[in-house]
Formats: C-alpha cells, sequence, structure tokens
C-alpha cells in the first residue's frame, strides 16, 4: 500500500502542476469583463486544484518519511517571526469564519538551529486545524521558551476531541467523526506528519483537549538539533 500511494503521488505531480500553469495562462488570456465574469469560477478552480495540491504533497511526504529521505536543512531560525509568517498566510481564512486568532511571540525568545521550512509546515498544519475545527471564538498561538526549548502552543474553543479518541490522534489516516465537521475534509494524515516532523527535529509534540470547549496542541524544539 506505501510503495503503490507514493507511486501514486509522484504520477500526480506532474499533470497538478501542468494544471495550475494552464489555469493561469487561460486567466491571462481573458478580457478585463471575462475576468471578472470567470472570477468566481477561477477562485474555486484554484482552490479545488490547491486542495489537490496539498494531498499530493501529504501524500509524498509520508512516501519520504516512511523511507527515510526526509529532507532536514538547519539553519539559525527566529521561531516568532517563522509563526508570524504563517498567521499571516492564513489570516484570509481566520476572517472568513470570524474567528479572532491571538499571537503572544514571547520575549527574548533565543533563535533556534532548526528547520524553518518544517516548523512552517508544522505551524501551518496546527493552525489551519485550529480553523477548520473551531466554528466560533479564539485562537491563542504562543511561543515561550523553556529551559533549552522553544515550546509552541495553538489553543482553540473548537469543538474538542472525545478523550477515547485522543490516544489515536496522532496515527497515519485517523480521523475523528463528529456530525458538527462531516463537511470538514481531510485525510488524517496532517497530525502523523507534524509528529513525525517534530520528533525529527527533536521535540515532542502533544494535545490536550476537552469535547465540546476545545483543543490545545503544544510542541518544543530543543535549542539545537
Ligand atoms: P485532517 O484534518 O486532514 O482530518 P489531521 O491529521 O490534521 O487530519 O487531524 C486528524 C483528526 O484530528 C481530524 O480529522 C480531527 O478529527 C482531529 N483534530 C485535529 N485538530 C483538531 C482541533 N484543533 N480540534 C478538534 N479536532 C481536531
Amino acid at each position: 500500500k506505501d510503495e503503490f500511494i507514493s507511486m501514486a503521488a509522484h504520477e500526480l505531480k506532474a499533470p497538478i502542476t501542468g494544471l495550475i500553469g494552464y489555469l493561469e495562462l487561460l486567466r491571462e488570456e481573458l478580457t478585463a469583463e471575462e475576468k471578472i465574469k470567470f472570477a468566481e469560477d477561477f477562485n474555486v478552480l484554484t482552490l479545488l486544484i490547491d486542495n489537490l495540491n496539498k494531498l499530493i504533497n501529504d501524500l509524498l511526504d509520508v512516501s519520504r518519511i516512511e523511507q527515510g529521505r526526509f529532507k532536514i536543512e538547519v539553519k539559525d531560525t527566529n521561531i516568532p517571526l517563522v509563526v508570524e509568517e504563517v498567521i499571516k498566510s492564513l489570516q484570509p481564512l481566520i476572517n472568513e469564519k470570524g474567528l479572532v486568532l491571538n499571537f503572544n511571540p514571547g520575549e527574548n525568545i533565543p533563535s533556534v538551529k532548526t528547520d524553518p521550512d518544517r516548523i512552517r509546515q508544522i505551524v501551518t498544519n496546527l493552525i489551519s486545524n485550529a480553523v477548520k475545527y473551531t466554528l466560533k471564538g479564539n485562537i491563542d498561538v504562543a511561543v515561550s521558551q523553556k529551559d533549552k526549548f522553544v515550546q509552541i502552543e495553538v489553543k482553540d474553543s473548537g469543538i474538542g476531541i472525545p478523550a477515547e479518541e485522543l490516544p489515536n490522534l496522532f496515527t497515519k489516516f485517523h480521523r475523528v467523526k463528529d456530525k458538527q465537521t462531516i463537511e470538514v475534509r481531510g485525510t488524517g494524515l496532517g497530525l502523523w506528519i507534524t509528529k513525525q516532523i517534530v520528533e525529527r527535529l527533536g521535540g515532542k509534540i502533544g494535545v490536550e483537549s476537552i469535547y465540546g470547549t476545545g483543543s490545545k496542541f503544544v510542541f518544543t524544539l530543543p535549542l539545537a538539533v
């Protein structure tokens, strides 16, 4: 199954890249009037392609992790800055759902020797989940230092996770079945990938949640890998 997934994901990558390119070409050929007329259709198409692209990237990450081909590039990293960039990129999504995100970047957080692109990926996964699984209220993101570790916390006032689901949350393809999120799409790969990356970077990830009240995901990173 793993080999099949890896092969299929590689084969899907090229047509998706083609689709993205051709959609852009097509848009450029439209007149100003047509651009307005078809704007909504283009938005929907872009969103669908983005989702597909994300799915394929997740599958590729799964195969890279499993085959030990997952690359880490360590650099001096300003964690609060990386987190802030992720928040900025997700802000439209947050606004669209009418949620409020509070960010506490911490004080005097030392720079961390780690992989900033991977941190971006982890934080994007956690905040996207907080947005996906929160119907109303707040998301609180905070960075702090705990001895030789920097800690990042993503807390939401969302639907929460039943206690009996918590032990399986970080396993591959695991999704919680909940009436409230039947419409929310996902693969159950995000948290598995996230945990694998955190551990590759020498950190730990954990979750606390009260069903119906909200969830808090916390991960740590050693100051140097
Ligand atoms: P996906 O979101 O693609 O289903 P993930 O691996 O990211 O996959 O998450 C696994 C499951 O954990 C989700 O399907 C959801 O049921 C639950 N989950 C993750 N984050 C949250 C959250 N912040 N609040 C409530 N449930 C969550």
